[in-house]
């Protein structure tokens, strides 16, 4: 959580949902003050999802106080009062504040101290200005919606103790959270997508589904994928490289370790290294002998000096040796790094051959696994994971390729979109801060310009539903993450694409132009289905672990009626027909009743049921059950097979 104050800037592009939350983070003050009116404010800013206000105050806020001070929220809201604006010298900002009155319905004997604080930290040539409803004025920089009333919806949500500034060092505050919506049905409709989405959970669902699973002997955030999930991965894998292949993509492969001059070249080290897995070092060939001779002579001066009395000058000057000794031992060797990113080993690869303007565009493509460390309070599941495969690919292109190429990255991406379901999704067009040139970002003013004025042409033209983020680009090049939005309206950042006019310099990267003249390319990096690992999160709440034919882990199950030998042998002969068209089908031939087989299928949520019995054996037909669809009856075998198989090779939905 930033607990900065934020810039005027900030609050100038506060969103009307954000303005509408912050305001009703008012009305929660002055409802509390009506209750409690000793309570002491600290900030209440709108959040994600909602706005919260810290409160100092002996009495324990419980969710069960939450009513009655919804019920004061509600008086608030329907007496309708403005919100007032008033501007106010710092000498009269701080007298209010002496006086109790900020922050407060009244005068109050107790001064509003952390108003008078959060005073003390306003910028001197910033205006300092009040917020009013009917009794309760608080400082506040604003802005606010025009009057209580415009807060159509709102609810508590949650109450936690948090630190002042975030400071352990301060008082602790009680920090009440609720949420708010322009009308009603916002409000319902959210928290009924809150509910659904904890029934779609994919750390859940992944359990129960045996999809994946974490191990501590592994590490945090390490998943491994079980034989149900791996099916997932492959599924997507194998989708990539058709698509790929169609759109005149090459595959390559690389490993998963590289020294450390290559992130250098790169400029991942330093830029990037925070995010990298600290490095392996590797003692080999001269630097081997060399070590151990460093070690032998350290071993003999470990032991002189042990003879020598700590006062004794020769003991310092023994003392400085070993320390030069270690050092040097300690800059031996070669350091290698986890590969964070494939783009430095796909560039190598670039560079490998010749290249002329004939072979360009090239694309070279690698389902590549990334190492990234991630601090451990911030691994969530699938999502926020330190092992990731990575739908990777590198284009290269003449600046005259980018628009074409561009195009047909966002093409692909709206394919993929389509086949998925996902009707709603953004693109965030990161763009560089020319302020940070040089610490954030690569110095090169000009070509970030160039870069990030060829890419929103393309956006605007192209009519993609995007919007603009400036300070936040990669460090080579402006970046375009997108954000999807799964069935029940739960918003996931999924894949990123990025444009690169720094890396192809730094790797010395050239093709022969038609002048005859070696020119730099143009790199675009592009991942449309993200990591398996993020993607499959994704999926699996999208689809609520109800995957579609051609992802199910498992496509078909056969459950016989009965054990007789003769019925068991028709079904093992469907399920050999079925395998050997690579469907993924198993058999259930136990000798349970038919309920509880259905049972046990449904809930691994296995697609389609075959119900085999008697009947449908003297008729070479099959009784089929969809999971979530129930009975759709029986229909000759042949019919049934080859309707499996239509589905599966057009990935219908
Ligand atoms: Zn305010
Ligand atoms: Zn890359």
């Amino acid at each position: 959580m930033n607990e900065e104050r934020k810039t005027l800037e900030q609050r100038a592009t506060m969103t009307d949902i954000e303005r509408l939350r912050h305001s009703a983070s008012h009305v929660l003050a002055t409802a509390i003050l009506k209750i409690w009116p000793e309570a002491q404010f600290a900030a209440g800013p709108p959040v994600e999802n909602g706005f919260y206000y810290d409160v100092d105050l002996p009495h324990r806020i419980s969710p069960d106080d939450f009513e009655k001070i919804e019920a004061e929220m509600k008086k608030e809201i329907k007496a309708n009062r403005p919100f007032e604006r008033v501007e106010v010298s710092r000498d009269e900002a701080l007298e209010l504040g002496k006086k109790g009155r900020l922050a407060a319905l009244s005068e109050r004997s107790e001064p509003s101290k952390y108003k008078l604080d959060i005073i003390e930290n306003i910028p001197p040539d910033e205006t300092i200005s009040l917020y009013r409803n009917g009794d309760f004025i608080d400082l506040c920089a604003g802005p606010h919606v025009m009057r209580t009333g415009n807060i159509g919806a709102f609810k508590l949500t949650n109450v936690a103790s948090a630190y002042y500034k975030g400071d352990e060092k301060n008082p602790q505050l009680q920090r009440v959270y609720g949420t708010a919506f322009k009308t009603k049905k916002e409000l319902d409709d959210y928290f009924a997508m809150i509910e659904e989405a904890k029934k779609r959970d994919h750390r859940k669902l992944g359990r129960e589904l045996e999809l994946f699973v974490f191990d501590d002997d592994v590490g945090p955030g390490l998943p491994m994928f079980l034989p149900r999930g791996a099916v997932i991965a492959e599924e997507l894998e194998k989708l990539a490289k058709e698509t790929e292949f169609g759109a005149g993509y090459q595959r390559v492969r690389t490993p998963h370790i590289a020294r450390e001059s290559m992130y250098k070249k790169s400029g991942h080290l330093p830029y990037y290294e925070d995010s990298m897995f600290p490095p392996m070092i590797l003692i080999e060939g001269a630097d081997e002998q060399r070590h151990r001779e460093l070690y032998r002579d350290l071993l003999v001066r470990r032991g002189s000096s042990a003879f020598l009395n700590s006062e004794d000058p020769l003991h310092e000057l023994e003392m400085s040796n070993i320390a030069e000794l270690e050092s040097e031992m300690r800059a031996l060797g070669t350091k290698y790094y986890l590969k964070a990113m494939n783009c430095p080993h796909h560039h190598k690869l670039f560079a490998a051959v010749p290249r002329s303007y004939r072979d360009l565009p090239l694309r070279l493509a690698e389902y590549g696994t990334c190492y990234r460390y991630e601090q451990s309070g911030e691994l969530f599941g699938l999502m926020r994971v330190r092992s990731l495969q990575m739908n990777d690919a590198h284009l290269y292109m003449t600046p005259e390729q980018f628009e074409a190429e561009f195009n047909a990255v966002n093409e692909m991406y709206l394919n993929y979109f389509k086949l998925f379901g996902i009707d709603k999704y953004l693109m965030r067009f990161s763009t560089h801060d020319p302020a940070k040139l040089g610490q954030k970002f690569v110095d090169e003013p000009e070509l970030w310009k160039k870069t990030e004025e060829m890419t929103r042409n393309v956006l605007k033209n192209s009519g993609i539903n995007y919007v603009e983020v400036p300070n936040e680009a990669a460090f080579y090049g402006p970046k375009i993450d997108v954000q999807a939005w799964s069935v029940i309206g739960r918003e996931f950042s999924i894949a990123t694409n990025q444009v690169d006019f720094s890396q192809p310099r730094n790797f010395d990267l050239r093709y022969k132009d038609r002048d005859n003249i070696d020119k730099i390319p143009i790199c675009i990096h592009r991942a449309p289905l993200g990591t398996h690992e993020r993607f499959i999160g994704f999926l699996i709440e999208h689809y609520a672990g109800n995957f579609p034919l051609w992802l199910s882990p498992e496509q078909v199950r056969i459950l016989t009626i009965g054990d007789d030998p003769k019925l068991i042998d028709y079904a093992r002969s469907i399920l050999k027909e079925l395998r050997a068209h690579q469907v993924r089908a198993e058999i259930d031939e136990s000798s349970d009743k038919i309920n509880g087989k259905v049972q046990r299928a449904e809930q691994m949520k296995v697609h389609t049921m075959f119900v085999i019995g008697k009947r449908d054996m003297e008729a070479d037909a099959v009784s089929v059950r969809v999971h979530g669809k129930g009975n759709l009856g029986a229909k000759p075998r042949g019919e049934v097979v080859a309707d499996i198989l239509a589905a599966i090779r057009k990935r219908r939905a």
